[in-house]
C-alpha cells in the first residue's frame, strides 16, 4: 500500500472533488448499480448473496449522511494505492460512523474512516466504512509527513 496525505494528494492531482449536485445512487454501469452499493452498506443482510463476507454498515442509514461523507472525504481525504494499483481516498471521520458485521455478527465496531473507492468515475463512485486504527502509523510517500 501507498499513501499520500491530503496535501500531496491535491499537489499531485490525484485528489478529484465530487460534485456535491451528484446523485451517488444515480447510476447503473455494468458491474454493479450505485444505489445497490447505498443498500448494501446501510440495511443489515441487504446482500444475501454474500452473508458469509465481511461488509460494513453505516449507523447512520440516510442518504443526506452517505451524500456528506463522500464529499468531505474527496476534499479532505487521503489517497490509497492499493497492491492492484488501485487508488482509493480515506477519510478520518473522527466520529464512529459504522461497524462489520458477518453473517449478522458484528466483528467490529465504531469505525472512525470513510473509503471512497473509483473517486475518478462518476458513475461508480461510492464509499463504506472502515476501522482507522492501522491508519495512523502510516506515512505519506511524497512529504513522509502522517498521511492522515
Ligand atoms: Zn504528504
Amino acid at each position: 500500500m501507498i499513501y499520500y496525505c491530503n496535501s500531496c494528494s491535491i499537489i499531485t492531482n490525484q485528489l478529484i472533488h465530487a460534485n456535491p449536485a451528484t446523485n451517488f445512487t444515480g447510476s447503473f454501469n455494468q458491474r454493479y448499480t450505485q444505489e445497490s452499493k447505498f443498500l448494501k452498506h446501510t440495511i443489515p443482510g441487504y446482500d444475501i448473496k454474500n452473508r458469509l463476507k465481511v461488509v460494513s454498515l453505516f449507523y447512520n442509514d440516510s442518504y443526506s449522511s452517505y451524500h456528506n461523507n463522500i464529499i468531505n472525504t474527496a476534499l479532505s481525504g487521503s489517497i490509497e494505492i492499493n497492491n492492484s494499483g488501485q487508488k482509493n481516498v480515506i477519510w478520518i471521520t473522527n466520529a464512529p460512523i459504522g461497524y462489520a458485521e458477518k453473517n449478522g455478527i458484528t466483528i467490529e465496531q465504531n469505525h472512525e474512516a470513510f473509503k471512497l473507492v473509483l473517486h475518478h468515475d462518476i458513475n461508480s463512485i461510492h464509499g463504506f466504512s472502515t476501522g482507522s486504527l492501522g491508519l495512523f502509523y502510516k506515512k505519506c510517500s511524497r512529504c513522509s509527513r502522517p498521511a492522515f
